[in-house]
């Protein structure tokens, strides 16, 4: 890993920064309050070859790699525009079907998720598991060569605007009767799969939803990779998850950043610019450290990950996104503070900042899961739980 940015990296990072300036926090924050999607963004960005930059060439994407996806994340959402979906349709999604689905899954959705005319989204959480993902009941059992799925998901993401679900469920070992992860490609249009718009106190147009499974057929080929391997396979998706949710944070605290020190350089109500008082300053100054720290351990968790080194990279990707998710939500707290009665208005609209930045900080994996996960796994600390 170099500490210099190649010359295609920085080429990409300037051209969607430039793509996503062009449509602005304004255009996104209208999506979100008319209840419009941001259909025309999300196709530009696909067809300008940003979605599916890390997808495999042979199916329609750039050949690139999670390094590369984060970059347009990043930017996206330095430019007050994360789109949520990212996260979860090339990274999550497009990785797992890359490196684990059949030529023909390949061949029907990869194309598709890197041009941005298909996009998935992917289903984990339920209501009675949460974050305890070992605990969920999503059962799916054969009927001859089919697959009848029945469960319950809370909190998935984008599923109004999403060709399919990726829906992580169990099967059972015939041998030994227990449950084990498996994961499935559920179409939004399928027989007997409902879903229904959760109303969050959140200025996003990606929105979420409760999923209903009740005897969803499925056929064989749903399954997306080997029944006996997928929590291997999970861990292909959720690391990407994890560094993508990095970057969406880095970006959103950077664009935080870019307004909070835009606007303390410009007021004055004593004799220099309200930035020039410590008060002021420092938190800004201990948040741009917090988010080039959080910034170089997401490239770290990339880096590895295009290596091929899924373990190495857990690591790094957990420590990436919950610093990340900590710089973010200091930046825009402070950002919101510094801007006294504007940091409330309207007109300046920062504050809905404040509800979308707690995102980072328990969606995908909360805080607490990822301290639970170093205190354990890199510390070698008994369990809790
Ligand atoms: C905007 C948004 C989008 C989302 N999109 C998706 C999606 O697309 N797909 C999907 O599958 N899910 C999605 N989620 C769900 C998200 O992953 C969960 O909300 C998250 O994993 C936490 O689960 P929970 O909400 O049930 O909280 P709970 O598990 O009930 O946890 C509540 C609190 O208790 C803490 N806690 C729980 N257990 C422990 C413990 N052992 N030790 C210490 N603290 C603990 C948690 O950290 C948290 O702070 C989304 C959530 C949000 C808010």
């Amino acid at each position: 890993m170099s500490f210099v940015e190649t010359p295609e990296r920085a080429a990409l990072r300037e051209s969607v920064s430039a793509f996503a300036k062009k449509y602005g926090q304004e255009y996104f924050s209208e999506c979100a309050r008319s209840g419009r999607k941001t259909d025309e963004m999300w196709l530009e960005a696909g067809k300008l070859g940003f979605i599916g930059v890390n997808l495999p060439e042979e199916y329609g994407g750039g050949g690139a790699g999670m390094y590369e996806l984060a970059i347009v994340m990043e930017e996206i959402a330095a430019a007050g525009t994360g789109l949520l979906m990212l996260v979860v349709s090339p990274a999550i999604c497009g990785n797992i079907i890359a490196r684990f689905g059949t030529e023909e899954q390949k061949q029907t959705w990869l194309p598709g998720l890197a041009d941005g005319t298909k996009m998935m989204a992917f289903g984990i959480t339920e209501p009675d598991a949460g974050s305890n993902s070992h605990q969920i009941t999503t059962t799916a059992r054969r009927d001859g060569s089919d697959w009848i799925l029945n469960g319950r998901k809370v909190f998935i993401s984008g599923v109004d605007q999403a060709d399919a679900v990726l829906i992580v469920g169990r099967t059972e070992d015939s041998k030994t009767g227990k449950l084990k992860p498996a994961l499935f490609m559920v179409p939004t249009d399928a027989p007997n799969f409902e879903y229904t718009q959760i109303e969050m106190e959140l200025q996003n147009p990606e929105k979420q939803f409760q999923l209903f499974l009740d005897d969803v057929r499925l056929p064989a080929d749903a399954l997306v990779g080997s029944e006996d391997a997928a929590l291997s396979q999970l861990f292909a998706g959720l690391n990407p998850e994890r560094i993508m949710a990095a970057a969406s944070a880095v970006g959103l605290a950077r664009f935080a950043l870019a307004k909070g020190v835009d606007y303390v350089t410009n007021r004055t109500v004593w004799k220099t610019p309200i930035g020039a008082h410590q008060a002021i300053a420092h938190p800004f100054a201990a948040g741009k450290v917090q988010l080039e720290m959080s910034k170089l351990m997401m490239q770290k968790a990339a880096t590895l990950y295009d290596a091929g080194d899924d373990w190495g990279a857990a690591e790094p990707a957990n420590m990436a996104k919950y610093a990340a998710a900590e710089a973010a939500v200091a930046i825009v707290d402070h950002t919101v503070h510094s801007m006294g009665g504007n940091g409330l208005t309207a007109e300046y609209g920062i504050a809905p900042l404040l509800s979308l930045v707690r995102i980072s900080r328990v969606a995908p994996v909360s805080k607490e899961m990822i301290l639970n996960f170093v205190a354990q796994t890199s510390l070698g600390l008994p369990k809790s739980y």
